[in-house]
């Protein structure tokens, strides 16, 4: 099985809230302030709408494992997670889906499921680049 995972982004205008958030450990969402649609990837024009009144929210972090697949190869070094790590498709709370890993997992099938409660764990690449990564929910008592 063949899998690949987009680079980081290059940090364009349009898309610095979001890195600055995720600096700060905070999932940061594009709204747009028109047609209130929240989207992902950060982008100049709403995909629904075109407005250009795009604001920022922050998200709960919370979403679910829309899809997955189980990769046996990293192909970018800066990537600390060591193969094999789940390529997960994630649909976050707010409706937008984001393509991440998920961690704190065994990477297996029988444990992995779709539609399994996933929540946001940040993972600091270097000074400028942090990753929005996920596991698996804790019940909502051991969340700190
Ligand atoms: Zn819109």
């Amino acid at each position: 099985m063949e899998l690949d995972r987009p680079l980081p982004q290059p940090m364009t205008p349009e898309a610095r809230p979001y890195w600055d958030g995720l600096k700060d450990g905070k999932l940061m969402l594009p709204k747009c302030g028109d047609c209130g649609h929240t989207f992902f990837y950060p982008r100049i024009l709403c995909p629904r709408c075109h407005s250009r009144a795009i604001t920022w929210i922050q998200a709960s972090g919370r979403g679910r494992l829309h899809a997955f697949g189980i990769a046996h190869q990293s192909f970018n070094r800066a990537f600390k997670v060591k193969p094999p790590f789940v390529l997960a498709m994630i649909e976050l709370e707010e409706g937008p889906h984001m393509l991440s890993n998920l961690v704190n997992v065994e990477p297996d099938p029988k444990v992995v499921k779709c539609d399994m409660p996933v929540e946001v764990v940040f993972e600091k690449l270097t000074d400028d680049v942090t990753l929005p990564l996920f596991q698996p929910s804790r019940p909502t008592a051991a969340r700190s």
